[in-house]
């Protein structure tokens, strides 16, 4: 009986390793980890170790080692299969028929092709629309009409479908191709008994195509050029296109949101092509959408700081309030989320062209904070003169707050709310977390909570400790072969820790030699799909990738010897991530040095690289310094 590999991978993230070696062997907290007895060798005293966060055991005494599968069947005598249907049972998870799995396979595989014919054939509409343009004196007066440059119309590719039923025609000697209407281009419209009928769905407008962040075309916007409706069109969701994960003008900003530091989210694809010929390249759009946790998390990958530009109608501020739902899970402290809202009349285009781009610019540093506006959207209608209006406050508030990561700003954000409603921070805190307390007994429960829903981990208590110091423990450890092979232990441990690295982090792990480097990128792949999962899921998901020898050989000469808390292993990863980030700095700087015997401007860019490596090693222990 062939088990997809899926299934193995889910089970053993959601399964408890301690419970089920539990039920075998009196285990005794200690530490991060559980001892015990080793049932597979005589001992007398414990060297069996359980790891709750990596769902991992390890014996120091035999090197027995495993996960919860392995256990059953090493230890209750159990076939591979019979170990699995038990676990399946235990968590009420179904296992999948073996009869499916070569099906499903071959259905996998027959996904991934058609995605790459459709992009083909979006990429060839695309190619078309682009000629079309240019033979449109009409369509070419409208966008010079817009204020916008041959040169930005190239940028984004726009294009022109032209009026016709069937222009695609021309361009696909098959137009009865089923692909042209799965890829949303053509209208297939089937009446009763009559013919069908087949049409390009977008006629007479100016064409936006929609890239995925490798830049391939993945669908189309279109805007009329006069005021009929609908007056923005986009192509259907299809396999390749999805609304609430895209965004419009991410793949051609990438470069700007480095250079600029920010994204200015904006409401339409005219947006942020205006926004670009007017000196701010870094803007992109949902695609008439809200925004969606998807969009953001895609969006902090590129950079720290996002601001939210609304139209000041009561239209974007309810846009506005559901980009702060959106929002919040991730707003760490080294990141920062803004609102920005312009006076009703304008959108940024007209903004830009009446009141000029400093004046734009100004506008987006005085945007409005998300705590501010956190507060504000909880105020609003609540009459702060009578204690009902402040408990409204206090109850409208809760929700939102509890979404926020724990760090520096959740905490001066319940002060100021406390201020607010006339309690002192004790009393709020009592309010809203009455279990605060009683939840830091068991790691096991937080690691349960953060790998069902990670973002979410306002759920647990946000006072606890950090411990400052580390322990000698993990001082004393050996050290590593590299801090790459580091990094790769500790965020294969904790994949919960990937979440809050800055974007700048990201793009460092990411961007490392091989095989390192293409370790972070597969991870953070998993984390996009499946969430935060233990190493154990993880191992399974490896198997018979390239990357699985190298992780494994990682993962095992760490075996269990994982930091005594949580908080030490953040400090730990934090203190790697900063030397890795000066390491990067510095050979950068060298880069630099080089480049300005012939580009005076190297030096400028030196000076900065320089700084920003300064900055990194003044925070860091005066004992570590270089
Ligand atoms: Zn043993």
């Amino acid at each position: 009986m062939a088990i997809p590999q899926s299934f193995i991978q889910e089970l053993l993230a959601r399964a408890d390793v301690v419970d089920i070696v539990g039920r075998y062997v009196q285990l005794k907290k200690g530490g991060a980890n559980f001892m015990g007895l080793c049932p597979f060798h005589g001992e007398k005293s414990p060297s069996f170790s359980v790891s709750p966060a990596k769902q991992f055991y390890h014996c120091f005494g035999c090197g027995k080692n495993g996960n919860a599968i392995s256990f059953l069947m090493d230890h209750a005598g159990m076939s591979f299969v019979e170990s699995v249907k038990d676990l399946a049972q235990q968590y009420g998870m179904q296992v999948p028929d073996d009869e499916i799995s070569p099906q499903e396979r071959l259905k996998a595989a027959e996904q991934r092709e058609k995605q790459s014919t459709l992009t083909t054939v979006l990429e060839k509409a695309g190619e078309a629309y682009r000629k079309q343009l240019k033979a449109s004196a009409q369509a070419v007066a409208y966008l010079k009409g817009r204020g916008l440059s041959g040169n930005i119309a190239r940028q984004f590719g726009l294009g022109y479908a032209p009026p016709g039923w069937r222009t695609l025609a021309g361009v696909f000697p098959n137009y009865d191709d089923p692909m042209l209407v799965e890829s949303g281009m053509v209208i297939l419209q089937a009446e009763d008994g009559a013919d069908e009928k087949r049409y390009d769905r977008f006629r007479d407008r100016i064409m936006f195509p929609i890239r995925n962040i490798k830049g391939e075309c993945i669908g189309f916007g279109g805007r009329v050029l006069g005021d009929e409706k609908p007056k923005y069109l986009n192509s259907p969701e299809t396999p390749v296109f999805s609304k609430g994960r895209e965004l419009y003008g991410l793949f051609e900003a990438r470069q700007a949101l480095r250079e600029t530091g920010y994204a200015l989210v904006t409401e339409g694809y005219m947006d942020v092509v205006a926004l670009a010929q007017l000196g701010f390249p870094n803007a992109v759009a949902t695609l008439g959408t809200a925004c969606t946790p998807d969009h953001i998390r895609k969006l902090f990958r590129f950079t720290d700081t996002v601001v939210f530009s609304f139209d000041g109608d009561s239209a974007g501020r309810r846009a506005a309030r559901k980009a702060l739902d959106a929002a919040l899970p991730f707003a760490t402290d080294e990141r920062s989320v803004k609102f920005l809202f312009l006076p009703a009349e304008h959108d940024p285009d007209s903004f830009i062209r009446t009141l000029g781009q400093e004046a734009f610019a100004r506008q987006v540093s005085e945007a409005t904070p998300l705590s501010r506006f956190l507060v504000e959207a909880a105020r609003d209608g609540c009459d702060m003169a009578s204690a009902e209006g402040r408990a409204l406050l206090a109850s409208r508030a809760k929700p939102l707050w509890l979404q926020l990561p724990d760090g520096a700003l959740k905490r001066q954000l319940l002060g100021e709310i406390a201020d607010l409603v006339q309690l002192d921070g004790r009393e709020l805190t009592e309010l809203w977390l009455p279990g605060a307390a009683k939840q830091r007994g068991s790691d096991t429960e937080n690691y349960k909570k953060n790998s069902k829903n990670a973002i979410y981990s306002g759920a647990q208590s946000p006072f606890q400790p950090k411990s400052g110091a580390l322990s000698g423990r993990v001082r004393g450890r050996a050290l590593p072969t590299s801090r790459a092979d580091h990094a790769v232990r500790l965020l294969m441990t904790d994949m919960v820790a990937l979440q809050s690295l800055s974007a700048e982090e990201h793009a460092m792990l990411c961007d490392l030699p091989p095989p390192h480097g293409a370790v972070f990128v597969w991870l953070e792949g998993q984390l996009q799909e499946h969430g935060a999962q233990p190493w154990a899921a993880l191992r399974e998901a490896l198997r018979g990738t390239e990357l699985e020898a190298l992780a494994d050989r990682l993962m095992d000469q760490d075996a269990l010897g994982a930091p005594e808390s949580a908080g030490d292993a953040s400090e730990e990863l934090r203190r790697l991530l900063d030397r890795m980030l000066i390491e990067r700095l510095k050979s950068e700087e060298t880069q630099m040095i080089q480049a300005a015997q012939t580009d005076p401007s190297a030096l400028m860019r030196y000076r900065d690289i320089q700084l920003r490596r300064r900055q990194l090693e003044s925070t860091l222990d005066p004992a570590e310094r270089p």
